[in-house]
């Protein structure tokens, strides 16, 4: 309950001094000079007569006299002690408690309960405590009150705070007794009702909290009369142009609606009749937020959603239900798939009803719930059938709810503070999904732990895939941003945006990550077999073959580890590095060429290498072949291959040091030669030693250039003594034209000595 809702006079009747009037409405507050004069009119006193006139008669019907009288000592007690408070509206503010306690009534709720919603606001707003109130009503009716209070003369540090610590409060005393949320689920109720005096952002402030945690605890306990209530009324508040278009589509609607719900209606009753089954047939009419639910969650037009006649047949047993099913089924064909039997197996909260649904009238579909009275009763109360019927301490929705509340218990005590505690328990009551927004409004629904990213692949996989960045609730965060209920997300696109694998560290939709996953091994297996085609290709014609000469039988044999089946699946493993295209082309060719006569004595991948013909390399093949930064092979230089899985054919002098290593595990080197015609730049280390002397490297540089070469890089060392070590990078095509540079630098004069560098 917002504290402004109320205005408090200034100065209170004090508590010792108990009236025992019962006509509260007679207490005049111009008695007070301080409150606000002339809002209490004979229209809001009448009011308050009627309501409490109806109170009293509803409880005469299920309490005993006893009970009444403790509840209207509660109300005598309670008058007194608001005397001279009014709402916001102008009402007396006892209008408040009353109509809290009435929504319980209507509830068959027990005395404590609607003693306690009478006095629900007297420990926050009076100088009343609860001890006075047990004194007066006893331990059971001021624990109640004390659940729905506000915590008092504590010093928050901010309104979260004080917040999360209050609902924290507030649902530990729902875990001693469930009471304690039906007494708050009344007052939150009424609130709602009179909730268009408030500010815009107080009512929408109120609003979401009532969407965000009482709607989801009353669906929990199946209290779904106040549920419905609660979300329509909270809707309305958040969206009140979107309620003012529904709503008004639902009044054009309804007159052609009437008619045929009648007619429908009366047909059931006569079939059931017919068939000797005693019935209650009731037409159902959606509420505008279960209508808006509907079309966004399930992405149906108006018409497909209001354009559903919707119907409860309340029969005396469960015997008669399944006879009703029958006989409705005989009447009007049913659709295929809709059939639910909720009594054989009840929902979780408790629920048990049959649902179908019909082909009706003009081929209209017709959804029919079929029930006992008890199960009705539970249907709209929940937990707070118990209360009325004392069936209870096993009964399916009592047990649920225990359940739950064992549950909030450990999870208040692992908690470090009301906020984690709150935050767990919004997850354990949304547990599977998160509601948000797209800019214009629409709902989208998302598991929980859903990221803006699974949002956007949501909303459509090109959104997802062209996704760079989005804005929640107008601030720019990452696509790895968890979205929580009620933020409204706006996703960036931009064609430079592409999925990434890592995307798959964050996504939780089924959606996002099969999509993600399904582009980025599209593209790799594109990219690869693509690449593994043409450098396979590539590496047969250099044997005079080609891949289009090739079946996948010849290669086969070189192919027993793997689980490649085909061509397709060979050229994605050359592409991606697993295999090496001139070591398969090699052996392909070298198999072909010596298929007869093979010494057995032999390793077969010896034979194939002896026999076979040296491959070529051409300079431009720089994806797979690369040269060796050790000891940089030029043409010209006797070279060696070595394979290596993601590095592909790297090539070695075989003067190399390195490659003198390698040679140990010769299945990964390969024969290879220069090919004739290379038309690029290679790099070779050229070493020279020169006395140390200024200038020197200067003329050694120019002496480079003028032979048309380029300098990639200088090393200087300076040796001790007179002596400096010069290492040149030198840009070169072949070995003839380095043994030129070498020689012209050797004319230069102070040069000790000139050498190509190795290793
Ligand atoms: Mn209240």
């Amino acid at each position: 309950m917002p504290r402004s809702q109320k205005i408090i006079a200034a100065s209170k009747i004090s508590a010792s001094k108990k009236s025992k009037r019962r006509n509260i409405y007679n207490i005049n507050s111009t008695e007070d000079p301080r409150t606000t004069p002339n809002i209490q009119t004979d229209k809001s006193l009448e009011a308050i007569g009627s309501l409490e006139e109806n109170l009293w008669r509803r409880l005469s019907t299920y309490l005993e006299p006893k009970q009444i009288n403790d509840i209207k000592r509660a109300y005598v007690f309670s008058s007194e002690q608001h005397k001279g408070q009014t709402r916001i509206s102008g009402e007396p503010y006892i209008y408040h408690p009353l109509s809290a306690a009435t929504i319980l009534a209507d509830m068959n709720m027990d005395s404590a309960s609607i003693s306690a919603a009478i006095l629900h606001d007297i420990i926050e707003d009076t100088p009343i405590n609860k001890d006075h109130i047990e004194k007066e009503f006893g331990y059971e009716v001021a624990s109640l009150v004390d659940g729905v209070s506000k915590l008092e003369n504590i010093d928050f540090s901010s309104r979260a705070e004080a917040d999360a610590d209050n609902l924290a409060k507030m649902l530990l005393a729902m875990v001693n007794d469930l009471r304690v949320i039906l007494v708050k689920l009344a007052d939150r109720l009424h609130n709602m009702r009179t909730l268009n005096v408030m500010s815009y952002d107080k009512k929408r402030r109120i609003a979401r909290e009532t969407l965000d945690i009482y709607v989801p605890i009353a669906l929990r306990l199946g209290i779904n009369e106040i549920r419905q209530e609660l979300e329509n009324l909270s809707f309305q508040s958040l969206f009140p142009i979107r309620y003012k278009v529904l709503k008004n589509a639902i009044k054009k609607r309804r007159r052609n609606r009437k008619e045929l719900m009648a007619k429908t209606g009366a047909t059931l009753l006569n079939c059931l009749q017919d068939s000797g089954i005693k019935i209650k047939v009731i037409g159902r009419e959606k509420t505008v937020y279960s209508i808006y639910k509907k079309m966004r969650v399930k992405k149906l037009s108006f018409s497909e959603v209001f354009d559903v006649y919707g119907f409860r047949l309340i029969v005396n047993d469960i015997d008669a239900c399944y006879r009703a099913l029958g006989a409705v089924h005989n009447l009007y064909k049913p659709v295929p798939g809709k059939f639910k039997d909720y009594i054989a197996i009840p929902k979780a909260n408790g629920y048990q009803s049959l649902h179908t649904v019909l082909f009706g009238l003009k081929g209209t579909p017709l959804e029919l719930q079929i029930r006992t009275e008890d199960m009705d009763n539970i249907a709209a109360t929940g937990v707070a059938a118990h209360w009325k019927y004392k069936t209870a301490d096993n009964s399916p929705a009592h047990n649920h709810a225990r359940e739950w509340l064992n549950n909030i218990l450990e999870m208040q005590q692992s908690a470090r503070n009301s906020f984690e505690f709150l935050e767990n328990v919004k997850i354990d009551l949304f547990p599977d999904e998160v509601y948000v927004f797209t800019p214009a409004g629409d709902i989208m629904e998302l598991p929980r732990e859903a990221t803006a990213l699974d949002f956007a692949y949501a909303v459509h996989s090109d959104i997802g895939k062209n996704a760079i960045g989005v804005k929640i609730d107008k601030i720019h965060s990452p696509l790895s941003t968890a979205l929580r209920n009620g933020q409204t997300v706006e996703v960036i696109t931009s064609s430079v945006g592409k999925p990434s694998p890592a995307h798959l560290d964050f996504v939780v939709t089924a959606k996002a990550r099969g999509s993600i996953k399904h582009y980025l091994k599209n593209l790799q297996d594109q990219q690869a077999s693509d690449l593994g085609e043409r450098l396979l290709d590539e590496s047969l014609k250099r044997h005079s073959s080609s891949l289009k000469e090739t079946s996948f039988e010849q290669v086969k044999p070189f192919l027993k580890s793997t689980k490649i089946t085909c061509i397709e699946d060979l050229c994605k493993e050359v592409g991606l590095g697993n295999l090496m295209a001139p070591i398969l082309a090699q052996r392909i060719v070298g198999a072909e060429q010596q298929s007869f006569k093979k010494p057995s004595t032999w390793p077969s991948w010896l034979l194939r290498r002896r026999r076979a013909k040296s491959l070529f390399i051409k300079g431009t093949e720089g994806m797979v072949v690369s040269f060796a930064n050790c000891c940089h092979p030029i043409p010209g230089d006797p070279v060696v291959g070595v394979a290596s899985a993601g590095h592909g054919l790297v090539v070695h002098r075989q003067a190399c040091n390195n490659f003198s290593k390698l040679r140990k595990s010769p299945e990964t080197t390969i024969d290879i030669e220069w090919a004739d015609d290379i038309n690029r730049d290679f790099s070779a280390k050229i070493r020279v030693i020169t006395k140390s002397q200024r200038g020197s490297l200067a003329g050694i540089a120019s002496t480079i250039a003028n032979q048309g070469r380029n300098i990639a890089g200088v090393n200087i060392e300076e040796n001790e003594g007179n002596y400096t070590s010069l290492t040149f990078l030198v840009d070169i095509p072949n070995r003839k034209a380095l043994a030129d540079v070498i020689k012209a630098i050797r004319t230069l004069s102070n040069i000790h000595k000139v050498v190509r560098a190795i290793g």
